[in-house]
């Protein structure tokens, strides 16, 4: 299969190995991109960021090539309630209505899956979870208190620290690895729109440890309608490609667009148009909604070109339109980010300070 379409296929031009800029060095070059190979462009993340430049750098599989080096003020979505860009994450209580509710992942034994926390922390409760008390209301722990006390369970969000920088190590030039990547649970995707950094499946429960808690202790981390939230250390990220995850609201399996009304609003989020950009893997190829974008009509990406197990295919797209190997969301599974990478990454892609 033909990935690099952009610079051809018949290896006339530069997919990996000579003329890559390993010669001159780079020594932290200030000047912008202007590298042609690469699919990293600023005009694309709604942001601009605090500094661009490329440096050398050590892809997993031990090969020395360059590297966009893009460093982000955090939280560049909104980072107060008021706003109205982040949130809701943990409901007070179990009557609270589920579109002012956040979303989480459990897998326990009752209606396990992606569900409005309202509803996971029923099921977390019916389980032998002590997240609920008698009046209905739900357990939360902001995570910065340390108020947890032993043999309760939590709902658990956390605060902005919008003081961080986030920076993304991306190779210019993807390589192709021999076997795909698979992505663990919380490990890096790359970098969504904005800055945000995507990460893959958030955990279920979590539970507390030795001595802390005892049985009926675990903890649920909340996800806002988007599926961002805070990290502990304060900088927010997305566990869902956002761009699509109303399609996933709406999708059979789920049915939540139409029981309980919720979605994804961010003004940030080009949340309306699931065929959207969404940002560059860290394996250096391009991220997109769930769907392609064909003549203005949004339309399944296996029908424009076969799919690959990473959820990945080749053609042009509206932002580059010479040809581009990406990766679609999932359309209607939680999380939707694609299970997997075909090109290698450098293992520390993303580091916050
Ligand atoms: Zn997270
Ligand atoms: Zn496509």
């Amino acid at each position: 299969m033909c990935l690099y379409s952009i610079s051809g296929c018949g290896g006339s031009d530069s997919v990996s190995t000579t003329d890559s800029d390993t010669t001159s060095d780079t020594e932290t070059s200030t000047e912008t991109n202007t590298d042609s190979s690469g699919y990293f462009d600023a005009s694309l993340f709604d942001t601009s960021a605090l500094s661009q430049t490329q440096v050398s750098c050590t892809l997993e599989n031990n090969s020395t090539t360059t590297c966009y080096q893009l460093t982000f003020a955090a939280n560049t979505v909104g980072d107060t309630e008021d706003s109205g860009t982040i949130g809701p994450y943990c409901p007070p209580s179990i009557n609270t209505s589920r579109d002012e509710a956040g979303v989480g992942i459990y897998d326990g034994t009752t209606t396990p899956g992606f569900q409005s926390l309202v509803d996971a922390a029923v099921a977390m409760d019916a389980d032998g979870y002590d997240i609920v008390d008698e009046d209905g209301n739900i357990r939360f722990s902001d995570l910065t208190q340390g108020s947890e006390e032993a043999g309760f369970s939590y709902c658990l969000s956390a605060n902005f620290d919008s003081s961080l920088e986030v920076t993304f190590l991306i190779p210019v030039t993807p390589e192709l690895r021999s076997e795909p990547y698979y992505f663990g649970t919380i490990d890096s995707i790359g970098m969504g729109v904005n800055g945000i950094p995507l990460t893959a499946n958030p955990p279920s429960v979590t539970v507390a440890e030795a001595g802390v808690g005892g049985t009926g202790s675990g903890n649920i981390p909340a996800l806002d309608l988007c599926g961002g939230h805070p990290d502990p250390s304060g900088y927010y990220h997305w566990h869902f490609i956002p761009q699509s995850i109303n399609t996933v609201y709406a999708a059979d399996d789920y049915n939540y667009t139409e029981l309980y009304d919720i979605s994804c609003n961010n003004i940030y989020i080009d949340y309306d148009n699931p065929s959207a950009f969404a940002g560059l893997a860290k394996d250096g190829f391009p991220l997109y909604g769930a769907l392609d974008s064909v003549d203005g009509l949004d339309t399944e990406p296996a029908t424009v070109a076969e799919l690959d197990e990473c959820n990945g295919h080749s053609h042009a797209t509206n932002e580059y339109p010479d040809g581009v190997y990406h990766y679609h969301a999932l359309q209607d599974q939680a999380p939707n980010n694609p299970p997997c990478l075909m090109g290698s990454f450098v293992d520390r892609s993303v580091s916050v300070q």
